[in-house]
């Protein structure tokens, strides 16, 4: 019997293991996917990477020569999640802004209505604070490292006439270098594209080589916790696995791969429902294991936790399973240039704008593949061809849709380094129509697959509103930077920020969590994922806020359930990048 067992090792679930090991809990972290090894799997050959069906970054089994799990689109979409160990962090561009203050409970100043009011967190922002603190010194979190893109970026954001931000609370319009948990450049990273002078520990932190997406791999020689960017597999699993070196009354952590969880079971005790272990099926080997445990914790992000959830026959007495999937609401604005953009260099994105009651605009840089991609991705047809019914003008240029022919071919011919992408990320509504059920498609090996349903034009006046908004910033900030054309390509759904699907809340009528992220009709059963958030944060990128929230779930469950003393408060935290850590992932990791 374990202490505790945790499904799914991406964003939010190794935070928990990390938090709870470092304090001696027998903890088993299970994980459909593989622990990729970075120099021997992986390359910067966009497709064998990105591929949704066949790349290394895909939701499916370790070997491509079988098919990807599936999952249900009911409508022009696109869900970019994946499964190994580091989850979708391993394509993350490593931006942990925290939430805007505007989503919390306590908010009380002027602008107060103009979020989502009905679907704010069940506490104050002030209490999460530490939390946050906590998660940036672990990773670290660091001012980001900028080039030509952001300078392009920060260039037109200075026309906006909006201040530049100088805090990590966000309460007004603003604009600044983003905070991002991508180790800074030091050495001879940065200074000079040699090889053999960019190996560790020659060169530490992150070399600008613009390949964020397909997972962090630099510097090269580097241990597995010195890799520059900090997605999990390369911060908080590294602690997990090595909590007995570092934590003085630590346990190492139980990490089995390739194992996907297909049940979790419960008894009555007390008149309560009550979660007392799990199953598993071997990805490989088709076997079924289990385990049972006094705490289980669902990670399996915002798509697979509703899924097992229903597939393990769990109570949904108001139906808020799987609702209220928020998605940032993307739009995606190119700007071509005549001069040197810098748009494949350095960490993904860099910089900023946030403007809280509307969301945010970032700079998106992208090797070529993606950049095709991203120009081809749309809800409005073909420029030119055809409208899909949408027929959207605007201050940008011609209609919004995408690109092709000799227009794809003009904003690529010079290469992706003449122009400058911006998403806005919207602050969308929590809507129950978006939302995660059962697909009458075939079931898998590991059960009846989820569909995930998007009303993508159908979103609340005010998520409408907030995108528009912020396409018009968009496009004022590249005009403001020298564009000489701007294409809006009005994407349709593209699932790379997703909140709230299991979401916690003020009120039991819409929430599946309590305010400390214990499932309300199933005792001893958390959530430590994006699932869990009340709503979409205003904008900001979720996963800081995700594994901040996971820090304080997890001190929540060693106070309730294993007499244990709080420490966030108390304590300073040890940092990932520590060297007890490098030396006992050279033996321990994959
Ligand atoms: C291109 C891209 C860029 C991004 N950039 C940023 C950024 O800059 N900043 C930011 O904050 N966010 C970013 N994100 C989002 C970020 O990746 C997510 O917020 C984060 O990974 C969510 O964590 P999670 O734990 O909810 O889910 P995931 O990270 O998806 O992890 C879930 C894990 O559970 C596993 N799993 C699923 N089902 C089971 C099962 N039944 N049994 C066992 N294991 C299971 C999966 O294999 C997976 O490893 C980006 C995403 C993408 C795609």
């Amino acid at each position: 019997m374990r202490d505790v067992i945790i499904i799914g090792a991406g964003g939010g679930g190794p935070v928990v293991a990390k938090e709870l090991a470092s304090r001696g809990l027998d903890v088993l972290l299970l994980e459909a996917g593989p622990y990729w090894r970075p120099r021997e799997d992986w390359t910067h050959f966009e497709d064998d990477a990105n591929n949704p069906l066949t790349g290394y970054f895909r939701f499916g089994p370790e070997d491509r020569s079988r098919p990807a799990w599936f999952r249900e689109w009911a409508q022009n979409s696109l869900l970019w999640q994946l499964s190994g160990v580091g989850g979708t962090t391993q394509h993350y561009y490593g931006n942990c802004p925290r939430a805007y203050p505007g989503v919390f409970a306590d908010y009380n100043s002027p602008d107060r209505d103009a979020y989502d009011v009905a679907h704010r967190f069940p506490f104050g922002y002030a209490e999460l604070v530490p939390y946050y603190e906590w998660v940036e010194t672990t990773l670290p979190v660091q001012t980001a490292a900028m080039g030509t893109k952001e300078a392009t970026f920060l260039g037109g954001a200075e026309t906006l006439g909006v201040p530049v931000q100088t805090t990590k609370d966000t309460t007004g319009h603003s604009y600044r270098p983003q905070e991002n948990a991508i180790l800074q450049p030091g050495g001879n990273a940065a200074r000079t594209t040699d090889t053999d002078s960019l190996r560790y520990p020659k060169a530490t932190g992150c070399t600008m080589c613009g390949y964020c997406f397909q997972g962090c791999m630099e510097p090269v020689g580097a241990p597995r916790n010195l890799v520059a960017k900090r997605s999990t597999d390369n911060s908080y699993v590294p602690m997990a696995l090595t909590a007995d070196v570092w934590a003085p009354q630590g346990k190492a952590v139980t990490l089995v791969t390739g194992a996907f969880t297909t049940e979790i079971h419960t008894e009555r005790q007390g008149g309560e429902l009550v979660a007392t272990g799990v199953t598993w099926r071997d990805v490989d080997t088709g076997e079924y294991s289990r385990e049972d445990a006094h705490i289980v914790i669902m990670a399996a992000g915002c798509t697979e936790s509703p899924r097992l959830w229903v597939n393990s026959g769990l109570p949904n007495p108001n139906g808020w399973v799987g609702r209220g999937y928020t998605d940032h609401h993307f739009d995606w604005l190119v700007g071509l240039f005549d001069r040197d953009t810098g748009s494949s260099k350095g960490p993904g994105s860099a910089a900023r704008c946030d403007f809280p009651g509307y969301g945010g605009l970032e700079n998106v840089g992208l090797p070529p593949g993606l950049q095709a991609f991203s120009m081809t991705f749309s809800d409005s047809g073909i420029r030119g061809q055809y409208t899909n019914g949408r027929g959207m003008t605007g201050p940008w240029d011609g209609p919004a849709g995408r690109l092709l022919g000799p227009e794809l071919k003009d904003a690529l011919m010079n290469g992706v380094d003449r122009l400058l992408n911006v998403i806005p990320i919207t602050d969308d509504d929590v809507e129950p129509d978006n939302r995660v059920t059962l697909s009458a498609f075939p079931a898998d090996e590991n059960g009846p697959v989820a569909k995930v349903t998007f009303r993508h034009r159908q979103r609340s006046a005010r998520t409408e509103r907030n995108r528009e908004f912020l396409v018009g910033k968009a496009v004022e900030l590249l005009r403001g930077a020298g564009a000489r054309k701007i294409y809006r390509l009005d994407w349709g759904a593209l699932i790379l920020h997703v909140q709230s699907s299991m979401r916690m809340g003020q009120s039991a009528d819409d929430s599946v969590l309590d305010a400390n992220a214990e499932t309300r009709w199933v005792r001893r059963l958390f959530i430590a994922d994006n699932s869990a958030l009340a709503n979409s944060l205003g904008g900001p990128n979720p996963t800081l806020t995700t594994q901040a929230l996971a820090t304080r779930t997890a001190e929540k469950i060693f106070q309730k359930y294993f007499g244990g003393d709080p420490w966030v408060a108390h304590e300073s935290p040890v940092v990932a990048t520590d060297s007890r850590i490098s030396r006992a992932m050279i033996d321990r990791g994959p």
